[in-house]
């Protein structure tokens, strides 16, 4: 598929909120087989210049539409997200569907069966489209790493959508979806949002199944929705978030109800305001004066609703970026270890002998970058090297989890910005792998704490680029990331 573009475009269009969207398919005047049709129609017509979608799963959502389509004229009570079109990032598999994770050496794989957020998506209801373009086994931060090409910014098709879940970010910006599913192990659905003007949201480590999920760092891996509005991607969270007993990291505790919890106002009558903690280490040096000045409104909104706002200090934040990269490339290093040529998808037809087939079949099927890492991984985790890198990274991980901890004993949440610039321009950064990985430092803490939050639009820069606004909460703490969100996407910045 060409993603040729010759002057920027643009292609950001609002879909409907889920509420409106199910009352119209209650009530019959909007048919879920027709909604799925008009966002096929709308795939067909722009996918060519934005490269969103990699493969579509038409049949499934047209059987699926149709069930909706039934229940609403027997008038059952209907799901939560009855007929709602929903995309998947290509790192989630679905039973028969191409799973790719953005890479040649899965080409040609079809999993045998759905993952769990996959499943719980559509037993709630939802239609679901097809498989959406990443970062190549979500490495990255702009979608150029894809081996199926870069996804284009729907707000300005020069620039990238962010990564690696950009597609997941621009399929909600150009209403090719109403939500989508994307991870994040570093930033990726995060700083996707705030590129794209959408709302992304980092579940709690844990509170999401990644059983289907194909694995780049495991310890850091989680599955979480994109969505117009904070409400929607509340709604999904409930739908996806709960044990399951595929994961043996996934948490016992119960899910509450998360879209009512984004409808409390951050200052209850009679309450005091949730506490917002700044934290000083993430206004300094680096930071783009544009996007520092989106974020300072969103504080003043956060402060004229009723919020009491902090500072706070989170002084190891500057060893985050390095800790990360030496935690994720060790950990993806080992996990990228099946893909052999053998048990999925491409095989190199250079294959005399069986070394030479696991070799040329990783030379081949892998990218460049994904080599890097397994590279570094492998190098940070070997003897002789392990207690200096890999055992000292798991150290400072520590020391900035606790640091969180200590700072949510002061504060409800924490906000920041996603990302210190706006999105930038296609191919700025892909000669400077350093420079992308610095980019990461507003993210990868949370990432590495195990925390949650939300990226939440906040304003847009002078040229019309959004910023978003981080909203970090505590442990399972959701909820209240949700309401800080609502708040800022409340003051229409
Ligand atoms: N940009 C980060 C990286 O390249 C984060 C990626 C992610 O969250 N999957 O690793």
């Amino acid at each position: 598929m060409s993603s040729e573009v010759k002057a920027a475009e643009t292609f950001v269009e609002k879909p409907r909120t889920l509420a409106a969207l199910r009352a119209e398919i209650a009530s019959g005047r909007v048919k879920a087989t027709d909604l799925a049709a008009g966002y096929y129609q709308r795939i067909a017509q722009i996918n060519p210049r934005l490269n969103v979608y990699l493969s579509l799963t038409k049949e499934r959502a047209l059987e699926q539409a149709a069930r909706v389509d039934e229940a609403a004229a027997k008038g059952d009570p209907l799901a939560p997200l009855a007929g709602i079109p929903v995309g998947i990032k290509d790192v989630l598999v679905m039973q028969g569907a191409p799973a790719t994770a953005g890479s040649k050496i899965l080409k040609g794989y079809r999993p045998p069966y759905d993952a769990t957020a996959v499943a719980r998506l559509e037993a709630a209801g939802a239609v679901l489209l097809g498989k959406i373009n990443c970062d190549e086994f979500a490495m990255g931060s702009s979608n150029e790493n894809s081996a199926y090409g870069p996804v284009r910014n729907p707000v300005d098709t020069e620039r990238v959508p962010g990564g690696s879940s950009g597609g997941s970010a621009a399929a909600v910006a150009a209403n090719m979806a109403v939500a989508t599913l994307g991870s994040d192990t570093g930033g990726s659905i995060r700083q996707p949002a705030s590129f794209c003007g959408v709302v992304g949201v980092l579940p709690t480590y844990g509170r999401v199944s990644r059983y289907g999920l194909i694995a780049f760092a495991s310890s850091l891996d989680r599955v979480g929705p994109f969505a117009a509005n904070v409400r929607d991607a509340a709604t999904l969270l409930g739908v996806i978030a709960g044990h399951d007993p595929k994961d043996a990291t996934s948490s016992l505790a119960p899910v509450p109800d998360y879209a009512a919890e984004s409808d409390k106002p951050v200052k209850e009558s009679g309450k005091a305001g949730l506490r917002i903690g700044v934290p000083t280490e993430y206004f300094a040096e680096g930071l783009d004066p544009e996007v520092r000045a989106a974020i300072d409104k969103g504080i003043a909104a956060l402060d004229k609703a009723g919020c009491a706002i902090k500072p706070v200090s989170l002084p190891h934040t500057k060893y985050a970026v390095p800790t990360y990269y030496l935690i994720a490339t060790a950990e993806a290093s080992a996990n990228l270890a099946r893909f052999d040529g053998v048990r999925y998808g491409y095989r190199s037809p250079k294959s005399e002998t069986l070394s030479a087939m696991y070799s040329h079949s990783r030379d081949e099927g892998f990218g460049a970058e994904v080599k890097r890492r397994i590279l570094l991984g492998t190098y940070a985790l070997s003897a002789g090297y392990y207690d200096a890198y890999y055992r000292k990274a798991q150290q400072v991980r520590r020391l900035l989890a606790e640091e969180y901890l200590r700072a949510f004993a002061e504060v409800d949440a924490i906000v920041t910005p996603t990302a210190p610039t706006p999105a930038f321009k296609l191919g700025e950064k892909t000669g400077d792998p350093l420079a992308m990985y610095l980019a990461d430092i507003y993210t990868v803490t949370a990432s590495l704490a195990g925390i949650c939050g939300v990226t939440v639009p906040c304003g847009a820069t002078k040229a019309g680029l959004p910023v978003g606004m981080q909203v970090l909460a505590a442990h399972l703490n959701e909820g209240a990331a949700f309401r800080v969100a609502r708040a800022v996407e409340a003051a229409e910045l």
